[in-house]
């Protein structure tokens, strides 16, 4: 396989000296690592990257999601200096395709600020150039703290599940993290720790079976909360959508890991090219929704991205498209048809949204 990936070298050396590390610290180094992690080094996004994401297959979702956003900004009395935030903006398509659909409400704009929270050099630069003559140009943060505290209208998708988590499996003497060991052959292999008791956040898990996996992103739940402590103290409404479960449909589905690889748009073992794949895990909305509203905010949803989509109009905005240019109607179907089919993205993938307690619910959450 991968010789040539240059932190593995660097994982075996760690775990030979320092033992076993947790599945949360190999996805850190594998993304992260400032030289040789996964978002790093390049664009991992589109035809000849590793995944695709909504906004890259149609317009219709970032123009939807853009006026989802104008409309809550009016909901909440017009904030004059507003904090508008997308939360790993990747190639930047979602985010010019709000705008331009944005420009509708020239208010909207003249009191927006506009903040990418982006790693990435190589994104950055992409982001750059999708925004490149629009109507407001970005400012870019390395995390939401670095955002000033204004009302904030934000936007994430498949921003959470990019970002580290723990994982834990039941057996009988009780729950063992999974852990990544090193082979006397120079692999990477899982391997499970001691025994433990339940960790505080695992909630009510008493009832889980043997097998059972538990997960959980404690970086993910922090970015949350802070999400929920800025909509509580300065107003605002933030969407994230991701493939993701609550705690209900994990029970129902059979505890399964989600812990997985994609290369070239194929699963692949998230072990065998450290810093090569793109490594992601389901993101737990119950757990998310918890966090922020431990901060004072509240979850609303969250929705299948189907029905979501087409609460918004994504059928009237396809036709309308497909109007003005008849020749593209089958293939606008079809993208839309990727976008909210629930055999495709449309029940896998779900919206979750948030706001200040007691604020009008955002447009999409019924
Ligand atoms: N939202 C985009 C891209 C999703 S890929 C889309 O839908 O097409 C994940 C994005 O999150 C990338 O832009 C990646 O560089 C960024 N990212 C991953 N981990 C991050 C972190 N810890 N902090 C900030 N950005 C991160």
């Amino acid at each position: 396989m991968s010789d040539a990936s240059p932190l593995r070298a660097a994982l075996l050396e760690r775990i030979r000296r320092g033992g076993p590390i947790g599945v949360d610290e190999y996805m850190r180094v594998c993304l992260a690592d400032p030289e040789h992690g996964y978002y790093r080094r390049g664009d991992p996004l589109g035809a000849a990257g590793d995944f695709t994401t909504g906004p890259e297959i149609s317009q219709i979702f970032g123009e939807l999601i853009g006026l989802a956003l104008v409309q809550a900004w009016f909901d909440q009395g017009r904030p004059t200096e507003f904090a508008l935030v997308e939360l790993g903006p990747g190639r930047g398509r979602l985010m010019a395709d709000a705008l331009r659909a944005a420009s509708l409400a020239p208010p909207f704009l003249q009191a927006a600020r506009l903040f990418l929270v982006e790693t990435s050099q190589p994104l950055r630069q992409a982001q750059a150039e999708a925004l490149a003559g629009g109507s407001l140009a970005p400012e870019w943060a390395n995390q939401l703290q670095d955002v000033p505290d204004l009302p904030l209208f934000l936007v994430a998708n498949e921003f959470f599940d990019a970002l580290p988590i723990r994982q834990w499996r039941r057996d009988p003497e009780g729950w063992r993290e999974r852990l990544v060991d090193a082979g006397d052959g120079g692999d990477l292999h899982f391997t499970m720790g001691e025994a433990e008791t339940p960790e505080p956040g695992f909630g009510d898990l008493a009832d889980a079976p043997e097998g059972a996996w538990f997960e959980r992103g404690a970086e993910g739940e922090a970015v949350a909360g802070e999400v929920g402590r800025r909509l509580a103290a300065s107003g605002g409404a933030a969407i994230l959508i991701d493939y993701a479960y609550t705690a209900a449909q994990r029970a129902e589905a059979g505890w399964l890991e989600t812990f997985q690889a994609m290369r070239g748009h194929a699963y692949a073992d998230p072990l065998a090219a450290p810093g090569e794949a793109d490594l992601t895990a389901h993101v737990d909305f119950s757990a998310l929704a918890a966090a922020a509203e431990a901060a004072g905010a509240t979850a609303l949803g969250p929705v299948g991205q189907g029905r979501f989509l087409a609460r918004l109009g994504a059928e009237q905005r396809a036709a309308a498209l497909a109007k003005a240019n008849p020749a593209k109607a089958e293939s606008l179907a079809a993208d839309l048809g990727r976008l909210t089919d629930p055999r495709e993205m449309g029940a896998l993938f779900k919206a979750l949204g948030l706001t200040a307690k007691g604020a009008p619910p955002i447009a999409g959450f019924g």
